[in-house]
């Protein structure tokens, strides 16, 4: 008998799966859930471009509601947006949306996969984007995530008919889906992929269609009016206790890099998808009609089936336990399928719930949260068998280094049992993310190994195979070696443990910007990842730049700690630009990776190895005035920019601010999205405004135009212009204009080796206070006059610019440092 009134005492997965690092512990409730969905045999994909694409309601929706496998394919990871809740950027910043998606997942029910295609930025077009990413390759990993998840059914998020209406990687994430479509069953097309799995063909493909795709909502009834699928997603689940959209909104707040966390939602609504290719439905309401979704999909399934039907029907709510003979016959039948693919899904799914409902309780803690290769690490094991039912532990593997250990304890019920064992860490690879090994390209990551694309994170190395008797049936039971600990403030906290080398080294600014010839000290941070570690550092640089002393030795007594060592930089006397690498040497190995962790309670804690290394620019830069103000808004890299080019740079606190402490600086700048984010500024602008009309420089970086009041002294209109091609040609409206004059000349010169874009949210109407000194566009679009308009007020200076210099300055790009120069020293010329 069911007892009902139980589900509402039963442990919400949710509140679990927010700490994701903790292993999953399942409430009746979700066994129970894992059951039916181990009933159901169907397949869907949802394909888009980039994290936060994913329509979190229908993955959700189809995972929990039609029990689907369910996988979102996001192009890339990412990279190339910006962060709201810390420095990380570009590839950093793709490692934290990577473990966005991954707990979305966790919380929507589906699986992520990824292509190598790197998030380069905004693209208006899907031929520049397809110039850009290596079509070739990234069409090969569509392919390859379809033949490798085989789903039955497709649903692209976006219209692959209207190119130029979205972010170019929107449209190309749906035409290359598209075109996959007919590849992927196709033995001719990406043969090299076959030997490792084969072809499939999917039955069908969707578009996830919405009104946002027509002009309102009336034009989309019409054009679609009973043409679509529609599906309820706000449905009710009574065994979460959650509507599948509040299920849905929670899974997006875990975007909350982008600034998507939000309120939860409930009520019915509808979501519809188009038919596009395939086999047409003939359920127009199921996007899995026509395709057998029961165990006898599988050849050997029909009996499984009947067992574990039968469980799913009378399921023992109180005592699980209970149906564990059944689920072991079961268990030895999957292991007897001929069918690899649904023998390995259907396996790993049993496994789990065989595990939750004898409430066996496996972990291998490490003592320490890493280890190098070849090291030895101690392991701490807890086993608890918390149900009636005859288990025992046979031995332990460690996949490290292929040792078993020989157990024979016979589990007890609810007795804890407690071990420690040393395991050898045999390898010769890091636990990095696989993707940022090799060097990128503009569109693309390298990956070579083809098992490892389309993964969403590097495989565990250190796993511990737990090898079992459940019910007399040997099972092996995998988990991966975690660390566990307690922090006081924090309660216990669960880490992975990863495999990193024995020495890494850092260095504090990763562009160093020399604006005369005088020498700079440079720090190298050294840490060691094991005890008594001693060695060499030394820096190379570019031909004609100079370094001392040669090299500098280092002594660490004890695993993760650091010490420092200073070398002296000397610039050549004219300009020049090349790359500073740290090459530590230790026990005649090199070393040359920076280790960066990035740790957030939202996502597991992740270990990065980069190149230890730093961009080194050697400006022709003249500049008038020092003293800088500078109100961050959503936060920039721009004050420590300044401050290397010699400029004494404050941080104002916007509170703070008044009519007498603005006088003593040269110029005040205002951090990007200043007006977006600082609500305080909007009762400080008199002062700002009077401090220009007393002759001071006010620079205001870019505002996004949605609902803010930049209170410029004349009038300006912000709009959504952009020049996303950093190469787009820049040509100069006001030759005589001091800001291109003074004391820096700016030529077109200054605009090359831009990065990412030239600028965003550029004004697209203004008064004619105002002097537009910069005119660009993107290919094919009219002329962008608003980047940087400057006005006289009073007796000082108004400059509003949109110019990427957040992205310019801290990638070390030399005629953006000239330009900015000439901005703090605007009508200062003749009072030097
Ligand atoms: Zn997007």
């Amino acid at each position: 008998m069911k007892r009902i009134s139980l589900f509402t005492l039963a442990f919400l997965s949710i509140s679990i799966s927010i700490f994701a690092q903790k292993p999953q512990k399942l409430a009746s409730n979700q066994i129970y859930e894992k059951i039916q969905k181990l009933n159901f045999l169907g397949t869907a994909l949802y394909i888009a471009a980039h994290p936060d694409d994913e329509n979190t309601r229908l993955i959700a929706y189809l995972a929990n509601h039609e029990k689907a496998r369910m996988g979102y394919l996001s192009l890339t990871r990412g990279d190339g947006g910006q962060n709201l809740i810390g420095p990380e950027i570009r590839e950093l910043l793709g490692v934290i949306r990577t473990q966005e998606l991954l707990a979305a997942r966790r919380i929507d029910g589906g699986q992520q996969f990824f292509t190598r295609a790197n998030d380069f930025g905004y693209s208006k077009h899907p031929d520049e984007t397809l110039e850009i990413w290596n079509k070739e390759k990234v069409m090969s990993d569509v392919v390859w995530a379809i033949r490798t998840f085989k789903p039955d059914v497709i649903i692209n998020r976006f219209n692959h008919r209207t190119p130029g209406s979205t972010h170019g990687h929107h449209t190309a994430s749906a035409m290359l889906s598209v075109a996959a479509f007919d590849l992927v069953g196709d033995k001719n097309q990406f043969k090299e992929q076959l030997e490792f799995t084969e072809t499939w063909q999917p039955k069908r493909l969707f578009f996830n269609t919405s009104s946002w795709f027509y002009s309102n909502q009336a034009a989309f009834e019409k054009a679609t009016k009973g043409k679509l699928t529609a599906f309820d997603v706000g449905i009710y689940y009574p065994l979460k206790g959650l509507s599948n959209n509040e299920l849905a909104s929670m899974a997006s707040s875990q975007h909350l890099c982008q600034g998507f966390g939000r309120v939860t939602t409930r009520g019915s609504q509808n979501e519809y998808v188009a038919f596009l290719k395939g086999d047409k439905p003939k359920d127009k309401n199921d996007i899995f009609s026509g395709i057998n979704t029961t165990w006898n999909r599988v050849k050997g399934g029909g009996e499984i089936g009947a067992i574990l039907y039968k469980i799913e029907t009378n399921f023992d709510f109180v005592k699980p336990f209970k149906h564990l003979p059944k689920l072991m016959e079961a268990y030895r039948m999957i292991q007897q399928l001929e069918n690899t693919h649904w023998r390995a899904i259907k396996e790993k799914q049993i496994k789990e719930i065989i595990e939750a409902c004898a409430g066996l309780y496996l972990e291998a803690s490490a003592d320490s949260h890493s280890g190098i290769p070849n090291a030895t690490t101690d392991v701490n094991f807890e086993v608890v068998n918390r149900s009636t039912i005859a288990i025992e532990l046979i031995s332990i593997t460690s996949t490290m280094d292929a040792k078993t250990i020989t157990k024979e304890l016979a589990l007890e019920t609810n007795k804890k049992v407690n071990f420690k064992e040393t395991i050898t860490l045999k390898t010769t690879k890091y636990s990095d993310p696989y993707w940022l090994r090799k060097k990128a390209s503009l569109g693309m990551y390298r990956v070579d190994d083809q098992n490892l694309i389309g993964k969403p994170e590097t495989p565990r190395p250190a796993k511990i195979h737990f090898n079992l008797r459940i019910d007399q049936v040997p099972i092996v039971i995998t988990k991966n070696v975690v660390r566990r600990y307690a922090e006081r403030d924090k309660g216990e906290i669960y880490e992975p443990f990863e495999i990193l080398p024995k020495v890494t080294t850092r260095l504090q600014n990763k562009v160093l910007i020399f604006s005369d010839d005088v020498a700079k000290k440079v720090l190298v941070e050294v840490s060691a990842g094991a005890d008594s570690i001693v060695g060499n550092i030394r820096l190379k640089v570019p031909k004609s730049w100079q370094v001392s002393p040669k090299e500098i030795s280092f002594n660490i007594s004890q695993k993760n700690d650091k010490q420092t060592v200073a070398f002296f930089i000397t610039p050549p006397k004219n300009r020049s630009e090349g790359t500073l690498r740290v090459i530590a040497t230790s026990a005649g190995k090199e070393y040359k990776k920076e280790l960066i962790e990035i740790n957030y309670s939202h996502i597991p804690k992740q270990t990065v190895l980069l190149g230890s290394q730093a961009k080194i620019v050697r400006l022709n830069i003249k500049s008038v005035g020092n003293k800088i103000g500078y109100i961050k808004g959503a936060g920039d890299a721009v004050p420590e920019s300044l401050r290397q080019i010699g400029y004494k740079v404050t941080l104002l606190n916007p509170l703070e601010i008044n009519g007498d402490n603005l006088q003593k600086y040269d110029a005040i700048v205002l951090g990007i999205r200043a007006y977006n984010v600082v609500k305080e500024l909007k009762f400080k602008q008199k002062y700002l405004l009077a401090y220009v009309a007393k002759g001071g420089n006010l620079v205001v970086q870019y505002n996004t135009n949605r609902g803010v009041d930049v209170a410029a002294p004349f009038s300006l209109q912000l709009s959504r212009d952009r020049v996303t091609d950093e190469f787009a040609e820049v040509r100069i409206l006001d030759e005589k204009h001091p800001v291109l004059n003074y004391p820096n000349k700016i030529t077109p010169n200054d605009f090359k080796n831009w990065v990412q874009e030239r600028g965003l949210y550029f004004p697209d109407s203004w008064s004619k206070e105002y002097t537009p000194i910069l005119s660009m566009n993107d290919k094919g679009e009219s002329k962008k006059n608003g980047s940087l308009l400057i006005a006289k007020y009073g007796k000082g200076n108004y400059i509003y610019t949109g110019l990427s210099f957040f992205r310019e300055l801290p990638a070390g790009v030399s005629g953006a440092y000239k330009l900015f120069a000439n901005l703090l020293s605007l009508g200062k010329q003749g009072a030097e």
